[in-house]
C-alpha cells in the first residue's frame, strides 16, 4: 500500500493500441483523483510505465526505462509502478530484479492504480473491467475498446498469456461510450479489441456479433464520420460484416488485416486457422464488393521451419493483394510460446535478409501506389496543424492516408474538407484544399 499523496503523474506507454487506449483511461482517472500531470518524468512524483511484451526488445527497453528512474529516485521523491503486459508476465522478476519499482500491477488490473496512487480504497475486480473513458482530451478521433483477450493462442503470441481469455464489453456500454464521444466533438471512432470481429455478447436476451454491434454504433453514432476496427482476424471475417461494410458510408474502405505468412505450411505452424488460398479468396469476396478497398497488414519471416519457397509465397501473397503499407517483421522467440520450443529455428541471419527483401519489396509496392494516387481528389477529416509548416494542415482520409494541404481558409480539427493531390513530400501526400 503506498501510503502518500501524489500531485503529479506522468505516463509512458509502449506497445499496441489497446495499451495507449488504456493509458489515455488511466490519465483521466488519475485526472478525477485529483492528481494532475507533471510537464515530464522528472517533474512527476509518480510514474507509471505501460509496458509491452509482445517482443524481448520491448521489454529490454522497460529494462532501461527502470534504471533511468532508479537513478532519478536517488534525489528525488518518486512512486514508480510498472504495469501492462510484461508486468503481467514478470511480475516476480520485476519485484526481485528491481527495488526501485515500488507496484507491479497486471495489464487487467490498470483500474486499480488511480485509487492506489489517490490513497482511495483499493477494490480488485475478478474480471477485466472496461473503464468508460479511453479519450483523449481535444482529438478527433478516439479508441473505444469493445474486447480484451484473445482465445487464437497463435504459437509465437504472447498475447494470450498476458491479456487472457477473450471478453467482449457489454453494448449499453458501448454505445453510452460512443454518445458521449460524439458530444466531446469527436468525429472518427476505432473499435478495439486483439481480436475484435470475434466479439459476443448478448443483451436482453439478444446475441450481439460483430456486424451486430458495428451496425449499432453506426447507427447511434450520427455526428461521426468514420468508424474503423482493429485489429480483425481473417477466420472470422464473416459475409455479413462485407456486406454491411458495402452499405456504410461510415465503414471506411480501408482495412488492416494481418496476413503473417503466405505459406499455408507456416499459417498452420502458426496456428492461424486459415491458408493461403482461403486468405486470398476472403480478400477477393471482399474487393469483389467494395472495389476500391485498400489493405494493410502484418507480415512475420523467418517463422521456424519457414524455407525460401515458403517465404516467396509470402511474397507472392503480398504483391497479388497489392497491400498499400504493412508492418513488417522478423520471427521472435518468445519465452511462454509454443513456437520457442519448436525445431528449424530459422538463423537470425536469414531471418534479416528476408525481412530486408520484404521491406525492399513493400517499398515498391506502397511507391506504386501513391504515386497512382497522387492527381486523385480525396476527401478527408482535418487533424490539425502540420507539424513542420505551421500554415498548412494535416488530415486523414478514408483509406488512413495522411495529407499535408495547403487551407484557403482557417479551418477546425474535425472539418471534413476535400483535396487534390499533388504529389508526395516523402512519405506524406500534399494537396491543396478545393
Ligand atoms: S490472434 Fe494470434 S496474434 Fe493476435 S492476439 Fe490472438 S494469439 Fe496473438
Amino acid at each position: 500500500m503506498i501510503d502518500k499523496k501524489h500531485n503529479a503523474y506522468w505516463i509512458e506507454t509502449y506497445g499496441c493500441q489497446m495499451n495507449i487506449a488504456e493509458s489515455n483511461a488511466l490519465e483521466l482517472s488519475l485526472i478525477e483523483h485529483g492528481i494532475s500531470k507533471a510537464k515530464r518524468g522528472e517533474e512527476a512524483d509518480c510514474v507509471i510505465i505501460n509496458t509491452c511484451s509482445v517482443r524481448k526488445t520491448a521489454e529490454n527497453r522497460i529494462w532501461g526505462r527502470i534504471g533511468f528512474y532508479k537513478h532519478l529516485k536517488e534525489d528525488h521523491d518518486l512512486t514508480l509502478i510498472i504495469t501492462g503486459c510484461m508486468a503481467e508476465r514478470l511480475h516476480d522478476e520485476i519485484i526481485e530484479m528491481a527495488p526501485a519499482v515500488d507496484h507491479v500491477i497486471g495489464t487487467n488490473d490498470k483500474y486499480r492504480i488511480a485509487a492506489i496512487l489517490s490513497g482511495a480504497s483499493d477494490e480488485r475486480k475478478e474480471e477485466y473491467t472496461f473503464t468508460h473513458n479511453y479519450h483523449k482530451m481535444g482529438d478527433i478521433s478516439s479508441f473505444v475498446p469493445i474486447m480484451n483477450g484473445c482465445n487464437n493462442f497463435c504459437s509465437y503470441c504472447i498475447v494470450p498469456y498476458v491479456r487472457g481469455r477473450e471478453i467482449s464489453r457489454s453494448v449499453t456500454s458501448i454505445i453510452e461510450e460512443v454518445k458521449r464521444l460524439e458530444d466531446l466533438g469527436v468525429k472518427e471512432i476505432t473499435l478495439l479489441g486483439q481480436n475484435v470481429n470475434s466479439y459476443n455478447y448478448t443483451e436482453n436476451g439478444i446475441l450481439y456479433q460483430f456486424p451486430d454491434i458495428l451496425d449499432k454504433v453506426v447507427r447511434e453514432a450520427t455526428q461521426v464520420k468514420w468508424i474503423r476496427f482493429e485489429s480483425p482476424h481473417p477466420k472470422d471475417f464473416s459475409p455479413d460484416l462485407i456486406s454491411l461494410i458495402a452499405k456504410e458510408e461510415k465503414l471506411p474502405h480501408h482495412l488492416h488485416i494481418p496476413l503473417q505468412s503466405g505459406s499455408t505450411k507456416i499459417l498452420t505452424a502458426m496456428r492461424r486457422k486459415y491458408t493461403r488460398d482461403s486468405f486470398l479468396a476472403l480478400i477477393s469476396d471482399i474487393t469483389r464488393a467494395i472495389p476500391d478497398m485498400t489493405y494493410t497488414t502484418d507480415v512475420m519471416v523467418g517463422f521456424p521451419g519457414e524455407t525460401e519457397d515458403d517465404f516467396n509465397e509470402t511474397l507472392s501473397v503480398i504483391n497479388e493483394v497489392k497491400f498499400i503499407e504493412a508492418f513488417m517483421y522478423y520471427f521472435n522467440p518468445r519465452e511462454g510460446t509454443k513456437a520457442v520450443e519448436m525445431s528449424h529455428q530459422v538463423p537470425i541471419a536469414i531471418r534479416m535478409e528476408r525481412l530486408n527483401r520484404l521491406i525492399e519489396n513493400q517499398r515498391a509496392l506502397t511507391k506504386e501506389h501513391k504515386l497512382k494516387r497522387c492527381n486523385d481528389t480525396v476527401e478527408l477529416l482535418v487533424e490539425g496543424k502540420a507539424k513542420k509548416n505551421k500554415e498548412h494542415y494535416l488530415g486523414r482520409s478514408e483509406h488512413n492516408e495522411m495529407i499535408v494541404f495547403e487551407p484557403k481558409k482557417p479551418l477546425q480539427n474535425g472539418e471534413v474538407v476535400t483535396v487534390a493531390l499533388s504529389g508526395l513530400v516523402g512519405n506524406t501526400y500534399k494537396g491543396t484544399l478545393i
